[in-house]
C-alpha cells in the first residue's frame, strides 16, 4: 500500500472497519448512541442507553487483577461535570469474567456532546503497563478518591496519584454542586451527617489551619452496594485567615469496619449472655424489660412479662448432682427458647433456675395462655437422667403507670402465688 495514494475516505473507512466502538454521547440529556460496536463491545455496550450507565461501566480504574470488575473496585467517581479538552486513557473492563484492556478516547464535540472511541488492545500492547497498574490498584483500593476544595472560590480539583498514574480527571465542578450531587451516594441515614460536616460554614468554623476531621459512613459503590468509607477533610496549613483550602479524601474502610463491627458484636454478646445457657443474662433481660416499658408508654403496643421457676430444683441437685442439674437447666432453656422462637420475645436467665421472658405485642390474656402452653410442654418432657420436672409461672401485663420496679414486683408476686398454689401452674397479676 502506498500512503501517497490513500485518500481521506480510505483512511476513514479503515478507521470505521477497525475501531472497536464509536459512541456519541449527549451529556445534557444523559443519553448515548452507538455508531459502531464490534467484538466485546457488542455485548458490553447497548445500542442506546444513559450516559451515567456508560460512565459507570467505563470509567477509569476498572478491574485489573481481581475476579470481577466491580467486586473489588469501589471507585468513587464524579458522574457529572464537564470534560475539558480531549481525554484518553487505558481502562480495564470485564466482560463475562474476562478482563479486557481498552483504550478509551473522548473528544468533546459541542453542546455537551462527546465522541467516545473504544478499542480493545491485545496482550502485547499493554503488558508493560501491568506493574504500574497493580500499584495504582493497591492505592486506589484504599484511597478511593481525593480532591482539593477551595471554599472561597467554591471549586474542586481532583487529585491524581501523579507518580504512578497517568490519569487526569478534567472535571470542573463547583464544591457546592459537588456536595449536593455526592449526598445521593451516601446512605440515607448518614446524609444529614454528611450535609452537616461538608457544609462550607461548618468547615470554616470547625477546622483550624492544618487540622483534619473525619467521619465514617456508608456510601454507594458502582455496584450499587453500600460500603463503609471514611470521609476526611483536612484544612491546608496557612497563615491567612481567609484561606479555606481543604484536601478531601474518601478512604475505603469497608473490610476493617465489617471486622470491627463483628468483634464489637462478639463482645456485646459476651457481655449480655449467660455462659451456661447462652441466653440473655440478668443484666440484659432487666434492660430489655426497662426498654419494653418505655416503648409501651410511647406507642401503646402491649408488652407482657413471664417469669418461670423450676419446681423443687434443689432436689435435682441433691439427687443427681450439680452437673446433671446444669444439664437440666440447659435442656429447660432450649425447650423454652424454641417455644418462643417465632415470637417477638426476649428470653433470659434471671438467676439459678429462674427465667424471665419479655413478650412484645402480647396482652395479659395472650401471655397467660402462652405461659399455660409452656407449662404443659415442660411438664410433658422427659429430661436426661432426671425424668420429668415442672415449673411454676407468673405473668403480668405492663401498665401505663409502671416502672421497672412496680412491674417486676407484680411479676414476682404472680410467681410466688403460683408456688403457693401448689406449683406446676400459672398465675397472673
Ligand atoms: P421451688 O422453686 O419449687 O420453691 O424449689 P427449689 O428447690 O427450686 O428452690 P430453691 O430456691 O430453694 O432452690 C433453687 C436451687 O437451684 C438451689 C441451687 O442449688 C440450685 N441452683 C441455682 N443455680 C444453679 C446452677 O447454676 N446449677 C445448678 N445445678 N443448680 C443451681
Ligand atoms: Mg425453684
Ligand atoms: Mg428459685
Amino acid at each position: 500500500m502506498h500512503i501517497d495514494k490513500l485518500s481521506f475516505e480510505d483512511t476513514m473507512s479503515f478507521i470505521s472497519s477497525s475501531v472497536g466502538a464509536l459512541l456519541v454521547v449527549d451529556g445534557s440529556t444523559d443519553r448515548y448512541k452507538s455508531i459502531i460496536r464490534r467484538g466485546i463491545f457488542e455485548d458490553y455496550i447497548s445500542e442506546t442507553g444513559t450516559y451515567n450507565d456508560l460512565i459507570a461501566k467505563l470509567w477509569f480504574h476498572f478491574n485489573n487483577s481481581s475476579e470481577s470488575i466491580t467486586e473489588d473496585y469501589h471507585v468513587f467517581i464524579p458522574t457529572t461535570g464537564k470534560f475539558i479538552g480531549k481525554y484518553s486513557r487505558r481502562i480495564n473492563i470485564s466482560v463475562n469474567d474476562t478482563t479486557h484492556v481498552v483504550q478509551m478516547t473522548i473528544y468533546p464535540m459541542n453542546d455537551n456532546c462527546y465522541l467516545f472511541i473504544l478499542d480493545e488492545l491485545d496482550k502485547s500492547q499493554y503488558r508493560e503497563e501491568s506493574l504500574t497498574n497493580k500499584k495504582v490498584t493497591t492505592i486506589q483500593n484504599t484511597y478511593l478518591f481525593s480532591m482539593y476544595v477551595d471554599l472561597v472560590k467554591d471549586t474542586t480539583d481532583s487529585i491524581s496519584i501523579s507518580e504512578i498514574s497517568d490519569e487526569t480527571t478534567n472535571v470542573q465542578l463547583k464544591y457546592s454542586e459537588w456536595r449536593l450531587m455526592i449526598v445521593n451516594m451516601i446512605y440515607p441515614d448518614d446524609q444529614p451527617l454528611f450535609l452537616e460536616r461538608s457544609d462550607p460554614e461548618y468547615l470554616r468554623k470547625h477546622l483550624a489551619p492544618g487540622q483534619t476531621s473525619s467521619f465514617d459512613c456508608l456510601m454507594m459503590n458502582l455496584e450499587g452496594k453500600y460500603i463503609w468509607v471514611k470521609l476526611i477533610f483536612s484544612r491546608s496549613e496557612t497563615n491567612n485567615d481567609d484561606d479555606f483550602r481543604f484536601v478531601y479524601m474518601v478512604q475505603n474502610i469497608h473490610d476493617e469496619a465489617v471486622e470491627l463491627m463483628s468483634t464489637l458484636k462478639k463482645y456485646e454478646d459476651l457481655a449480655s449472655k449467660d455462659p451456661l445457657t447462652n441466653i440473655f443474662n440478668h443484666g440484659r433481660i432487666e434492660t430489655e424489660l426497662c426498654n419494653a416499658i418505655r416503648q409501651f408508654k410511647k406507642n401503646g403496643e402491649p408488652v407482657s412479662a413471664i417469669m418461670l421457676d423450676i419446681d423443687f430444683f434443689k432436689n435435682v441437685n441433691d439427687t443427681y448432682g450439680h452437673s446433671i442439674g446444669d444439664t437440666t437447666i440447659v435442656q429447660f432453656t432450649n425447650i423454652v427458647n424454641s417455644f418462643f422462637k417465632d415470637k417477638n420475645v426476649a428470653f433470659g436467665r434471671w438467676g439459678g433456675e429462674e427465667f424471665v421472658a419479655v413478650c412484645y405485642g402480647m396482652n395479659g390474656d395472650e401471655a397467660q395462655n402462652s405461659a399455660e402452653e409452656l407449662r404443659a410442654l415442660i411438664a410433658g418432657k422427659s429430661f436426661t437422667k432426671v425424668g420429668s420436672i415442672t415449673c411454676s409461672i407468673g405473668t403480668t401485663c405492663i401498665r401505663s403507670d409502671d416502672s421497672f420496679r412496680s412491674a417486676f414486683e407484680r411479676l414476682d408476686k404472680a410467681l410466688y402465688s403460683a408456688k403457693a398454689s401448689g406449683r406446676n401452674c400459672v398465675r397472673s397479676l
